[in-house]
């Protein structure tokens, strides 16, 4: 491809509208365009790295035996009802009604229509198990888009469905399409960490995700840099701190005034805040829930979402709990009735706490589980913070960000259930049949690629998905010699089966340059009128300082040979640190 005729100008200012680096990179480089918010073009170079991370995900599947299939963008209404998960997705949930008043979903997901196709295909436990994927466009009403393609609305997936007879045959599978995920980062160039995650919307049994750690992902995942656990912080469990013991003593109420907040509360009393009881109102789906957690720790609402088993969740405002005849700021689980309550387990940990007393300005000390007060549910519903101790080994937590490119699920057989997906076994026995949900968000994977491997000029490539390997420059293109040796280059490279970014233009070469380092190709060769004095071209390789010059002679070959190789010493010199692949400590 010659730079001259390329659909796409490079930008030399940042767009204002760009909120992360790859963000702002895929603008200034053409790569994409944002047509509405949350909704992107890929333009032909960003198109092209889009389509080699697509190839290097069918590799990777074909490879452990899964099969490509396609299903369709439009899903009718009533397979979603038949698994109600249209409930949990929400208003995230793209619906459209057709001319005859039918309502359809664009899908964010395929559980419901992979499922209702083996239910008509697979009778037999002959027939599993069974892996099918595609890669398909995805519709989610995200609140936030952000990030360019990292938080998007209409978005490219790989998703891949397993089928097994039983929970050890989903373990098999399962290990499998983990091993396939990690190649497939590895290829990318992308160290990533595999954290257990929430379910959320999709449902199911356990489930991980595959973390790249940078400073700019939006989730958070506690680690232990001992025993290597993991977790998703919506996810992450930890040991509360513990209270020295005391004995039980009486109920007292004392006179606060003026004092709300845990702060206020435990500096006036003087006890710690492990000692006093943190009251809030939430509303779940409409309805007022009383949560009570030690004053030390904070709700995680991911948790209490879960144990609530509710769609909608949000901290109650102060009309909903006057609504239900309760008084905001003054709230205590002592007496309190007729309202849902839940208490986080730390309550049964913690001794002679500081609670509300239902009145203004006064708190009552002394409150004991479960001797003043009951509670519906008693469950882990705390955020786990670092420094606390790791449920597994005891050491202590650390805390570090990370960007989600890929999330793995046991489903079980919740969607064969209800859809009604089930496989006659050995004995002839009806069962239904396991399932496991697996994806990679294609166009985030391509991001994240980028937000760990740039520098302050632009991208840097992996040979993998560069859109092209090497930019190839004629410097002083209006010169006959420069031209000659250009053109016969770039023929030679095309002939090796080089892809080649060959920037033909007349201008300056700090100009050329920049837009080279810009775009990120892997390799840079630069034909001159100095070079040519010796027949010489310059190479050099994105993510290194130094160039080097060899024989024009035989060049292409050469350079055909280089990109063959492996390629590890690129990631060794990389300018930014990759980080690795455990816990920072
Ligand atoms: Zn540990």
């Amino acid at each position: 491809m010659r730079v001259s005729q390329l659909f796409t100008k490079t930008l030399r200012e940042t767009p204002a509208e760009a909120d992360t680096v790859s963000h702002q990179l895929l603008l200034r480089s053409g790569m994409i365009h944002q047509v509405a918010t949350g909704v992107y073009a890929y333009l032909p170079l960003g198109w092209r790295a889009l389509r080699k991370l697509e190839q290097i995900v069918r590799e990777e599947f074909d490879r452990i035996g899964s099969q490509e299939l396609r299903m369709p963008a439009l899903q009718p209404l009533e397979l979603w009802e038949k698994s109600g998960r249209h409930h949990a997705f929400g208003q995230n949930l793209f619906s459209v009604v057709d001319r005859r008043d039918r309502q359809l979903f664009l899908g964010p997901t395929h559980e419901e229509v992979v499922t209702e196709l083996v239910r008509r295909q697979v009778r037999s436990y002959r027939d599993l198990p069974q892996l099918l994927y595609q890669i398909q466009t995805k519709f989610r009403d995200e609140p936030r888009p952000r990030g360019g393609l990292l938080r998007v609305r209409e978005f490219d997936m790989m998703d891949l469905y397993s089928f097994d007879c039983d929970w050890e045959a989903l373990d098999v599978s399962y290990q499998k399409v983990k091993q396939a995920y990690q190649r497939i980062y590895d290829r990318c160039g992308l160290p990533t960490m595999i954290v257990e995650a929430d379910s959320g919307a999709i449902g199911g049994k356990d489930s991980q995700e595959f973390m790249a750690i940078t400073d700019t992902g939006e989730d958070q995942v506690i680690c232990c840099g001992q025993c290597q656990y993991a977790a998703n912080l919506e996810k992450a469990q930890s040991v509360k701190p513990k209270v020295p013991h005391e004995s039980a003593l009486p109920l007292e109420e004392v006179a606060t005034p003026g004092m709300k907040s845990i702060e206020e509360v435990s500096g006036f009393l003087n006890v710690t805040k492990s000692h006093t009881l943190k009251a809030v109102f939430y509303s779940a789906d409409g309805q007022i829930v009383f949560v009570a957690i030690r004053g030390d720790l904070e709700v995680n609402e991911i948790k209490l979402k879960n144990a609530l088993k509710c769609t909608n969740l949000h901290l109650a405002t102060e009309a909903e709990v006057a609504r239900a005849g309760l008084v905001a700021g003054s709230a205590s689980p002592l007496g309190l009735s007729g309202i849902k309550t839940v208490a986080d387990d730390s309550v049964t940990e913690g001794i002679n706490f500081v609670a509300g007393a239902n009145r203004a300005d006064h708190h009552v000390k002394n409150v004991n589980y479960p001797r003043d007060f009951k509670v519906d549910v008693t469950v882990d519903i705390a955020a786990a913070q670092p420094g606390q101790g790791c449920p597994k080994c005891g050491q202590s937590l650390s805390i570090t960000r990370g960007i989600e490119v890929g999330h793995i699920f046991k489903l079980g057989t919740m969607f064969a259930e209800k859809l009604g997906a089930f496989f006659l076994d050995q004995s002839g026995e009806q069962k239904p049949i396991v399932m496991g949900s697996y994806g990679i968000g294609i166009g985030r994977l391509l991001a994240t690629v980028i937000e760990r491997n740039h520098d302050d000029k632009g991208i840097l490539w992996p040979i993998s998905l560069a859109p092209y390997q090497v930019y190839l420059c004629g410097l002083g293109m209006d010169r006959p010699d420069v031209v000659a040796a250009s053109e016969k280059l770039y023929g030679d490279l095309q002939a090796q089966g080089v892809e080649v970014l060959f920037d033909d233009r007349t201008e300056s070469a700090g100009v050329r340059f920049n837009d080279a380092d810009l775009l990120g190709m892997p390799l840079r060769v630069v034909i001159s009128r100095r070079t040519l004095t010796d027949q010489n071209a310059e190479l050099k390789w994105r993510h290194k300082g130094e160039s080097q010059t060899l024989l024009l002679e035989g060049l292409a070959e050469k350079i055909a040979g280089l990109l063959a190789e492996p390629q590890e010493s690129f990631w060794d010199n990389k300018p930014s640190d990759l980080g690795s692949k455990s816990c920072p400590s």
